[in-house]
């Protein structure tokens, strides 16, 4: 094993574990006699002796277009950082002020003692951002998916999504106790079937994606706004992996199809992706925000964003403004992505998006791929079930606008030569 700062360097997560515990059979722990659990120490025992379980790969330093893990530099191909602003100067210094100015933690949650003025400037900004009324920011996008959700919707009412949502979003309907029922991807003509059936419910809300997280695909939201309009019903848009991304100033999946923001009732987010931070945000009228910081549990029962991540964010937004050129490179590096792969003859699915999906089928395909890739030093996760359904395992590649052309060539010939073998 190497040694890196007097540490052990892993040489896998599940070489390792297995290396520790060789006998391991999760038959015999009535706490892990569980069909999923089963089902992961089924994968992790394959993934440690094919050597093909990258995981969990433990980066030493910033992430960004090279990362180091195990000592060696690796190209990243499978970064949300879609604008490449990880280590940039500006927001790192934004966040170290804030913490010299409002210290690490907020020792609090929003509604008691943990709201501070960099805070209320983030809600200002995105607001501004995005073009809406008011915003509440979280901890995490998950964390608002929940609050939006959870707080505005219960039994009586129902929520109509598309079948490919966030896992957030079906943990979020979960808790809430509303009844779900799902329309086809990205298909209007099945979600209007959905509406006329439960025309009679008083209060419906239809949720959706920007672009699809899995595929990289971008939700028809013209058709899907006509269609709540309609219907008389609501409309959430998680934008997790648009803001930033999509239109032509980042704005989002409204600014790429040209609808006002207004037309949409609730959008919720990210601030981990293209905003290099973690955190999330609720976008709405004024009064539902009024509201959900008072009925939001999230917002009541989980500790407020951390001043670093908070000034982080802030930033970010105004670099997203003032370097527009991160924009266009993200897009100028996806189409050479797009290109190199579809002369490749590989399936990438449905994507519109940065989200490129390679899609293998079986899982033991997308390992195998995921694990050639590492030795010739690309770092190209692969996603399986439950993420994606059993038969379209996949690597999910991510485009940004740090990766460099010659990287791309490079990582574009490692497919050439490892796909037809697989
Ligand atoms: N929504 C979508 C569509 C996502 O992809 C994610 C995270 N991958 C989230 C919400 C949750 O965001 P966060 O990581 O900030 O909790």
């Amino acid at each position: 094993m190497d040694i890196l700062n007097g540490k052990k360097v892993k040489q896998s997560f599940a070489k390792d574990f297995f290396e520790k515990h060789p006998e391991f059979d999760s038959n015999e722990h009535l706490l892990l006699d569980h069909r999923p659990a089963h089902r992961w120490f089924y994968l992790l025992k394959y993934g440690a002796d094919h050597d093909v379980y990258n995981f969990q790969e433990v980066i030493q330093g910033k992430s960004g277009a090279e990362v180091i893990i195990r000592d060696e530099l690796f190209h990243m191909m499978s970064t949300y950082d879609y604008l490449g602003l990880i280590g940039h100067p500006e927001i790192e210094a934004a966040a170290i002020d804030a913490i010299y100015k409002y210290g690490t933690g907020t020792g609090g949650v929003r509604l008691l003692t943990g709201t501070n003025e960099l805070h209320c400037e983030l809600e200002t900004e995105i607001s501004r951002f995005k073009g809406v009324e008011s915003t509440m920011v979280l901890s995490s996008g998950y964390m608002a998916n929940l609050a939006a959700i959870a707080g505005l919707f219960s039994k009586n009412d129902l929520v109509i999504t598309d079948e490919n949502i966030h896992r957030s979003i079906a943990d979020s309907i979960k808790v809430a106790g509303v009844p779900q029922e799902d329309f086809r991807h990205n298909d209007p003509a099945s979600l209007k079937k959905l509406l006329e059936k439960y025309s009679s419910v008083k209060r419906k809300l239809i949720i959706v994606e920007g672009v699809y997280s899995m595929d990289g695909d971008i939700c028809p939201l013209p058709e899907i706004v006509e269609l709540k309009e309609i219907f008389n019903s609501f409309l959430l848009v998680d934008e997790a992996h648009s803001l930033g991304v999509l239109g032509k100033t980042g704005r989002g999946v409204n600014e790429y199809f040209g609808i006002d923001a207004d037309r949409i009732d609730i959008f919720t987010g990210s601030l981990s992706k293209a905003i290099p931070a973690n955190g999330g945000f609720v976008c709405a009228k004024d009064e539902v925000i009024m509201y959900l910081k008072h009925g939001g549990a999230p917002y009541m029962f989980s500790a407020a964003l951390s001043p670093a991540n908070t000034a982080a964010a802030l930033k970010s937004l105004e670099i997203i403004e003032s370097e527009r050129w991160r924009l266009e490179k993200l897009w100028t590096n996806t189409g050479q992505m797009k290109n190199g792969l579809c002369r490749s003859g590989v399936d990438t699915g449905s994507s519109q998006s940065p989200v490129i999906p390679l899609i293998c089928g079986d899982y033991k395909k997308a390992v195998k791929l995921s694990a050639e890739l590492f030795k010739r030093k690309f770092l190209a996760n692969s996603v399986i079930y439950p993420a994606v359904p059993i038969n379209k395992a996949r690597l999910r590649l991510c485009c940004t606008a740090s990766q460099s052309p010659d990287v791309i060539e490079q990582f574009l010939a490692a497919i050439d030569e490892i796909y037809p073998q697989l």
